[in-house]
């Protein structure tokens, strides 16, 4: 198992888990799912290792048939709305 060591962004504990990541590659969105990554306890930042981020890219340039493809809805907010 990987060692993580702290969160870089809280400094909280990172834990191995599988998680969902969204990733974006040339404007498209990609989904994987089980992938393994530091999680933080504490804010939830997920964080890969190199292997993993690199296997993710090689599959997204060389993927010929996905597990499943699904629609994201995508809204815009109008540029006058107050923060
Ligand atoms: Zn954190």
């Amino acid at each position: 198992m990987h060692e993580y060591g702290d969160c870089s962004f809280c400094g909280g504990e990172v834990k191995e888990n599988k998680v969902e990541l969204d990733y974006r590659y040339k404007g498209k969105l990609f989904i994987f799912q089980n992938v393994p990554a530091g999680v933080c306890q504490q804010c939830g930042e997920k964080n890969l290792t190199a292997k993993v981020a690199k296997e993710i890219e090689h599959r997204i340039q060389t993927n010929e048939k996905w597990d499943k493809t699904i629609s994201v809805p995508v809204d815009v907010l109008p540029g006058e709305m107050a923060v």
